[in-house]
């Protein structure tokens, strides 16, 4: 079984029906970025996502990404190129296309025409493109290119230095909560978050439109590091959001933030996900390099719950083949887990005093590991316990056993975390047997198998984890 989870990007690479199909026999967790496309279309999207879920037997999780406070360059019918040393010029979407540049593209920020300074540098698409600023008239912007390229629609803009004040949550991100919340996603991811009350404020209004959807921190602002324990002590779990941190603190800080980020996840026993760039080269290559092979193995051996595909699933040229090479690689890397792996976790996890859920929980897989049981079962309402579990369990598979689908759902985003759905049931026995049932009716047990349960006595209470169990077949 591949512990290790894949979360695709949704977009123009995945519209055929039979490649969505194809790729959702292996992906594990779904992305709808809210900074590109609309509503409707998203719509149709999240809708052909669950169906296939239902068809192919998987609980797939569907996070909506909100856009959060980032500059993004506007519509463009075709990507433009800058070429190095053209003068091009940023204006309002409103106003007619200026002539007489080597290029133009829209800019849908008024702020930014104001603040434009000349000599300023601004960096495109997670600093893939670099401008210089050379003239700003507050109705557009001229610069200079510095760094070539193409430029495509929506993609971000960070001015270097430029600390223009932005609400956490913008307009645009309310409306795409609203549509998030009536439209049931699983999860919603929040970008630029800075600290836990940004997380606190977002949740409180999926409250207010009645939805209860747990929040994934993206750590890409340099304020949410110094605020890490407390983010993820807020939140379901975090992104390692890759590209802006890149941007926002240079792109050679990213390994070692990587490994701090995914070592305080485990720490907070919350899953982390692993996001952008992790097979670039496949957005027009339909094999990956060895050095990016080497680092999403690598991010498997820092502790992280799933690697994430942007571009190469949304709009790159092989996305179901980069999906079967991140199983290819996440498989190996599962295979050869450094024995340190496991050690680091113990060691992490016995740090977290005074616990008596987390208590059970890691004596329930400690004592897995010792008889060599074929999983760990984690009753679980909400989805706390097998979260928790699925930190500790080193390597015992462990089963999530909900009434709750979305729950189940959300245990695609686990890693070593299989759902399974179970009848609710008045006490445990029952709820034991039912298990017995499903297990062998789903061909997951042999005789002399051994499974070792945690659960909350009385049942169906959330966050209850007191009680372990052995049971042998
Ligand atoms: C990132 O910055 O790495 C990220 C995942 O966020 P976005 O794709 O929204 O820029």
């Amino acid at each position: 079984m591949r512990k290790t989870k894949i979360v695709i990007t949704m977009g123009p690479a995945l519209q055929d029906s039979s490649k969505l199909r194809e790729i959702l026999l292996e992906a594990d967790a779904v992305r709808l970025n809210a900074s590109h496309g609309d509503p409707e279309s998203r719509a149709q999207v999240l809708s052909a996502v669950r169906a296939l879920g239902v068809e192919l037997g998987r609980h797939i999780p569907i996070f909506l990404d909100l856009q959060g406070p980032k500059w993004r360059i506007g519509l463009l019918d075709e990507p433009v190129l800058l070429e190095v040393g053209s003068v091009g010029v940023l204006y309002p979407p409103a106003m007619p296309t200026p002539i007489g540049f080597a290029w133009a593209a829209p800019l849908p920020h008024p702020e930014l025409f104001e603040a434009a300074k000349p000599g300023q540098i601004w960096l495109l698409d997670d600093g893939a493109l670099k401008l210089e600023v050379i003239q700003s008239t507050g109705a557009q912007v001229t610069t200079k290119v510095l760094v070539g390229g193409l430029l495509k629609a929506r993609k971000g803009i960070h001015p270097v230095g430029l600390d223009v004040a932005m609400d956490p949550l913008t307009e645009k991100d309310l409306a795409d909560i609203e549509w998030g919340v009536r439209y049931d996603v699983d999860l919603f991811a929040q970008s630029f978050v800075r600290g836990p009350q940004d997380v606190r404020q977002l949740q409180d209004i999926i409250k207010q439109h009645g939805g209860s959807q747990p929040i994934i921190a993206k750590i890409e602002h340099p304020l949410a590091l110094a605020h890490l324990e407390d983010i993820l002590e807020v939140s379901w779990g975090v992104m390692v959001a890759r590209g802006d941190l890149g941007v926002e603190l240079g792109v050679e800080r990213v390994p070692g933030l990587q490994k701090r980020i995914i070592r305080a996840a485990r720490k907070a026993l919350k899953p982390v996900i692993t996001a952008t760039q992790m097979l670039e080269s496949m957005i027009t290559n339909p094999q990956p390099t060895r050095a990016e092979a080497s680092d999403v193995a690598n991010a498997i051996w820092d502790g992280t719950d799933a690697v994430m595909l942007s571009a190469e699933s949304a709009t790159g040229q092989y996305p179901v083949e980069a999906v079967q090479w991140l199983v290819r690689i996440a498989l190996e890397a599962d295979f050869q887990q450094q024995r340190g792996t496991d050690s680091i976790q113990r060691e992490l996890a016995t740090k977290i005093h005074g616990r008596a859920d987390i208590s059970v929980a890691f004596s329930a897989c400690r004592t897995a590991e010792e008889i060599q049981a074929r999983w760990i079962v984690a009753f679980t309402e909400g989805g706390g316990s097998a979260r928790m579990v699925s930190r500790l369990a080193g390597k015992i598979p462990v089963l999530g056993a909900t009434t709750d689908l979305s729950s189940a759902r959300r245990m695609g985003l686990l890693r070593g975390v299989k759902a399974l759905i179970i009848p609710r049931v008045e006490s445990s026995d029952e709820m034991v047997e039912a298990l017995r049932e499903l297990l062998l009716a789903h061909h997951e047990l042999n005789p002399g198998d051994q499974i070792v349960m945690t659960m909350g006595l009385p049942l169906w209470k959330s966050g209850s984890t007191n009680t372990m169990k052995v049971m042998g077949f």
